[in-house]
């Protein structure tokens, strides 16, 4: 096959790149063929599981407050976004006939809530512009010839290309075709690839999994590694309106305030996912990581521990509290302070909450000597400072198998922001995941794709009709 350009990858920055080229292409008068070599059955397959298939395919926010949420290097993606900033990428979907909503945060969705919307969407602007999309084509290398490049193919064929766009995603999920094929390519033809980890990914504590851990490399812990008793009296849990703390060597580093949900996984949720890039870097690099939560955020430690007590005053008054021992009482102060469902795990967290001690023994007249009963005591200084600062001491993380983004990549450094061309290989192009490129929840990744991708295929194309 013959293709002036050629995009490997059919995911978010694949399909923009080639509707970006195409669309240059024919608006200036060229009938050079764009054409998608795609690995698995469907192109796009990435982004339909995208926003538990809901795909929050952008965030409308301007660029100022857009790049904070870039952890990678920002200004790398400046002049991609201002050449498609969010608007323009909700115009180009709702133009091609899929309507959008903006929810909180910014955050915007197909109105039908179908990710499948935002796929078929790419590839119907793609074919319009008679962009070829060839599936079931896994790419298994390329070389750089004196006019271009030649592509291999598993199925042993060769294709010819001018401009040639990597646009293979990261490793997350490898089930979904992005398995990082390009970075081995990218290093063969001279490009640095940044180490790449998992990021927005569940962060496991110690003791939530069996001690049968599966692992596959350091701080590795295989999702499907089974929960510890812990664990299971977590996962399910979700809380609203928390603050969760990363101590990095006891150092508090970064604090964030929203949910938090325990997962089969760990740790995860907009505000776990939030630290976990940070977290994750630190375990890779051997350094000690707790993730310390504060469930009341809102109320300083003193004005907590008086509140306890008067809620344990409170509990004591209660008529049903009659006939009710400490232990119990106990449960029911700490089901006015969280979530029924998070009690057990608490208590096993911090078993110093309720203390047994022995009564004092007594003799009878015989003298003879009775043991005293035991009985419980509840502290309520320790449940008012748990509430403050519940520490998980942290195992390690889930893997690519499950987190949503890979940080690190083909190091930008090395391309130019302005086109996306290699400062080393003229005529090669990168975009989306595969670079050294992440950000955080809430519509960002997509867009950093998006734009990306359309600054490649625009730039391809350009550069192929200058020439
Ligand atoms: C569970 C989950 C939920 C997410 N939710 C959101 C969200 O709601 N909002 C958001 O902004 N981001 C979200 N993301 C992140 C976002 O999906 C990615 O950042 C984005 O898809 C990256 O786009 P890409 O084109 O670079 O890579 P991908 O979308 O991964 O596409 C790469 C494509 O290249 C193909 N490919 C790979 N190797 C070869 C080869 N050798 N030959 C041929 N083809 C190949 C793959 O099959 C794949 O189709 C989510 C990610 C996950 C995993």
């Amino acid at each position: 096959m013959k293709s002036e350009i050629m995009i490997i990858g059919g995911g978010a920055s694949g399909l923009m790149a080639a509707y970006g080229a195409a669309k240059w292409l024919v608006d200036n008068g060229s009938d050079s063929q764009v054409t998608v070599l795609e690995k698995m059955p469907r192109p796009g397959r990435k982004i339909m599981i995208t926003g538990k298939g809901r795909c929050n395919f952008t965030n409308v926010k301007d660029w100022n407050a857009f790049s904070p949420h870039i952890r990678s290097k920002s200004n790398f993606v400046k002049p991609s976004f201002y050449n498609l900033d969010s608007t323009a990428v909700v115009d180009f979907f709702e133009s091609n006939g899929m309507k959008a909503v903006v929810e909180r945060g910014d955050r915007a969705f197909p109105a039908s809530y179908h990710a499948s919307d935002v796929v078929d969407t790419l590839l119907r602007a793609c074919t319009g512009y008679g962009v070829k999309v060839v599936t079931d084509c896994p790419v298994t290398g390329i070389v750089r010839m004196a006019d271009g490049f030649k592509v291999n193919t598993a199925d042993g064929l060769e294709h010819r290309c001018r401009r040639l766009i990597i646009a293979t995603g990261g490793l997350s999920y490898p089930g979904t075709g992005s398995t990082g094929d390009a970075l081995a390519w990218a290093e063969g033809l001279g490009h640095a690839v940044r180490p790449c980890f998992p990021s927005l990914t569940a962060l496991v504590p110690k003791g939530y999994k069996t001690g049968d851990i599966i692992s596959r490399g350091k701080g590795h812990i295989d999702r499907g590694t089974p929960l510890s008793e812990f664990g299971k009296s977590l996962a399910g849990i979700q809380l609203k309106n928390i603050s969760l703390a990363a101590v990095i060597d006891g150092q508090s580093v970064e604090s964030e305030f929203g949910d938090v949900d325990f997962t089969d996984g760990g740790i995860e949720g907009p505000v776990g996912f939030q630290l976990s890039r940070r977290c994750v870097k630190a375990i890779i690099n051997g350094s000690k990581v707790t993730l310390r939560l504060d469930l009341k955020p809102g109320v300083e430690a003193a004005e907590l521990a008086a509140r306890v007590k008067s809620l344990w005053d409170e509990v004591a008054r209660d008529p049903r509290s009659r006939g009710k021992g400490d232990r119990e009482r106990c449960r029911i102060l700490l089901g006015k302070l969280m979530p029924w469902e998070l009690i057990p795990a608490f208590l096993a967290a911090h078993p110093d909450i309720v203390t047994v001690k022995r009564k004092a023994g007594t003799r009878d007249g015989s003298g003879r000597y009775s043991v005293g009963a035991q009985q419980a005591f509840v502290n309520l200084s320790v449940i008012a400072k748990a509430l403050k600062q519940w520490d998980f001491p942290i195992e390690g993380f889930v893997g690519y198998e499950r987190c949503v983004v890979t940080a690190g990549g083909v190091d930008t450094d090395e391309l130019l922001p302005k086109t996306m061309e290699s400062r080393l290989v003229p005529g090669l192009y990168f975009c989306g995941e595969v670079m050294d490129m992440d950000c955080d929840t809430g519509g960002y990744n997509l867009q950093a794709a998006f734009c990306t991708g359309y600054l490649a295929g625009q730039s391809a194309a350009k550069s192929l009709l200058a020439q």
